[in-house]
């Protein structure tokens, strides 16, 4: 547990270029995430969560501070440099699926190993392993709006996986699920977690959801106002 995969030092962000329209969406915020944990971000909205996320994944750069991946400086990082680098280490669940409609199950798993020139074998027998292990096996063929929700979601846990990133990233996978689904969903992940030690980050503000973390990190007014490890 002691490898760390990101580095947040004293992170700051401010939206508004006036002092009326001025936020402060983080206040130097500091974090270390270990590889292996399965971590949630929780706060009221408007706390910060997304912000962090984007900051932490390179969508958005700190007004001041660091953020170091796999010790790369993230916020350094732009252009080709930036989207491989992010293709390769970081893998994203997103609320509304982003399953590309055109492609099949099978297709959309198999999407960003083709860009990384994996061959056709190797790519063959990722996209079977991670479609069993999240349940979908016998679906390759279908496309994503012939799945229900749920499914739709854990072809892209398979997607966010399959070319085995250091960190999958999740803000709030389970929005748009009915509160079964989406405990299932994240049942889901831990076990994932366990199985291959893929370090997870998702943000949610389902109380049922957020007590399945291992480690819950809460945000209010964009600074972390408790970090506990269960
Ligand atoms: P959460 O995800 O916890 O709901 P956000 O990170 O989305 O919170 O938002 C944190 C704060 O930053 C909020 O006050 C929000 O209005 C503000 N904010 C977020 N994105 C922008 C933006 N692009 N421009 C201006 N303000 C923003
Ligand atoms: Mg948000």
């Amino acid at each position: 547990m002691d490898e760390i995969i990101f580095d947040v030092k004293n992170v700051t962000k401010i939206f508004g270029e006036t002092e009326e329209t001025k936020v402060n969406a983080l206040k130097n915020v500091k974090l270390e995430i270990h590889r292996g944990e399965f971590t949630a971000f929780v706060g009221p909205s408007g706390s910060g969560k997304s912000t962090l996320l984007n900051v932490m994944s390179g969508f958005d750069t700190p007004s001041s501070g660091h953020v170091f991946l796999s010790n790369k400086e993230i916020d350094k990082m732009s252009g080709n440099e930036l989207s491989n680098f992010r293709r390769d280490h970081i893998g994203f669940i997103f609320q509304s699926y982003n399953l590309i409609p055109v492609l099949t199950v099978k297709e959309n798993v198999e999407y960003v190993m083709t860009l990384q020139n994996i061959d056709k074998d190797e790519r063959d027998r990722k996209v079977s392993q991670y479609l069993k292990s999240v349940g979908l096996e016998g679906k390759e063929n279908r496309y994503p709006s012939q799945l229900s929700g749920g499914q739709q979601q854990r072809v892209a846990v398979a997607r966010a996986m399959v070319s085995n990133p250091d960190i999958v990233i999740a803000d709030e996978p389970t929005a748009n699920l009915d509160s079964k689904t989406g405990t299932d969903l994240i049942d889901m992940m831990l076990e994932l977690n366990e199985k291959f030690g893929t370090t997870f980050i998702f943000s949610t503000h389902d109380p049922i959801i957020m007590k399945k973390a291992k480690r819950l990190i809460t945000l209010k007014d964009g600074q972390i106002v408790s970090d506990e490890t269960k």
